[in-house]
């Protein structure tokens, strides 16, 4: 089969398109998923860099986030047979593949009306933004958000998210196009993270009362102003950060507001299953609609890296078609 292989850490020109790589055999509680297209997550340019704290032994295959048929089911699966449409939020093998293993419980129903290019945007991206709002930020009906960069994968779940569970959602991004789908997935305000005095802008309508929660995907960028920002009682969830930061702690004592961040894969099983439950739901009755961004064909995977990295203007999340 055709997959990506990285056999070194470094550049994105270390991603090695391969024609005859074997293709797998499930073991126990494993399936084999086909995959027609897979998503491209920031932590996979972080784990090629070998600069990220998970380095998997190489040669290696990237790629966490797929959709696809299963072809074959390993001993002891019960949930799943061939021909089901699925999606996972981990592989074994690697998703950069046109076949990629994974364990049982990393993978779930896909629902018929979503693609599976669609389904390539469930896994990290909203299982993120749900922990981020629910869990971690433990966000109530009537409370107001912003998603601060809230035009990429991990920010439209949270749009979504938020609005269907009775949040005020205020969102940046960088470009017209990535603001219209801001507003088009549930916020009820935009904003451009790159524009003069933004951050006046925000605070405009939020008045004195201040922000109960930010969802922030840019903390070394953005984190002093977002302590400015917040309520009486406001949290601030990382969820991204690409370096350090200078705050001055003071700016969380008046209101008592904290600092928390968040990890997708410190989510116990249980987790997963209740993330899962809830975001079912959401596929179901239509308020979870996964938006695709920029897509590249396999052989592009290379420049897929970079621009994810280095490029502007976010409108959804990312993916790799492997035909
Ligand atoms: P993505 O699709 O590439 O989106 C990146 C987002 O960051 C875009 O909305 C982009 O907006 C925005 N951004 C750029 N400059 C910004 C600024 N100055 N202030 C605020 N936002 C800015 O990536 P993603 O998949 O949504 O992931 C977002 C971040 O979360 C990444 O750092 C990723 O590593 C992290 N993440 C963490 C977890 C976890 O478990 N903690 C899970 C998934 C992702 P424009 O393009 O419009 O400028």
């Amino acid at each position: 089969m055709r997959a990506i292989r990285v056999s070194e850490y470094g550049g994105p020109e270390v991603l090695k398109l391969q024609s005859d790589v074997a293709v797998p055999i499930p073991e126990e509680h494993q399936v084999l998923i086909k995959v027609p297209a897979c998503g491209v997550n920031p932590v996979d340019t972080y784990i090629r860099s070998g600069t990220y704290s998970r380095k998997p032994r190489l040669p290696a295959t990237p790629g966490v986030d797929v959709a696809g048929l299963i072809e074959a089911v390993g001993e002891r699966v019960s949930a799943f047979k061939k021909g089901d449409r699925v999606f996972t939020t981990s592989t074994v093998s690697g998703g950069y593949a046109e076949h990629a293993l994974a364990a049982d419980h990393t993978v779930y129903k896909l629902p018929e009306k979503l693609d599976f290019q669609q389904g390539d945007a469930v896994g990290v991206p909203c299982f993120t933004a749900y922990r981020a709002l629910l869990h971690s930020a433990s966000v109530k009906a009537g409370e107001s958000v912003l998603v601060h960069g809230a035009s990429g994968g991990v920010g439209l779940a949270v749009c979504q998210i938020a609005r269907a569970y009775g949040l005020r959602g205020l969102g940046t991004a960088a470009t017209e196009e990535g603001q219209r789908v801001v507003l088009q997935n549930g916020a009820h305000e935009v904003f451009n993270h790159r524009g003069d005095n933004y951050i006046d802008k925000i605070q405009k309508p939020v008045g004195e009362k201040g922000i109960d929660v930010i969802i922030e995907m840019l903390a070394n960028v953005n984190l002093s102003n977002d302590l400015n920002l917040l309520s009486q009682g406001g949290r601030v969830i990382i969820v991204g950060s690409k370096g350090p930061i200078e705050i001055n702690p003071r700016d969380t004592m008046a209101k008592e507001s904290s600092i928390k961040g968040v990890t997708l894969f410190s989510s116990t099983k249980e987790e997963f299953r209740q993330f899962a439950a809830a975001l079912q739901a959401g596929k179901e009755i239509g308020w979870l609609r996964p938006v695709i961004g920029s897509q590249y064909p396999l052989e592009t995977v290379a420049q897929a890296h970079e621009d994810l990295i280095h490029s502007s203007g976010a409108t959804g999340k990312m993916v790799l078609l492997l035909k």
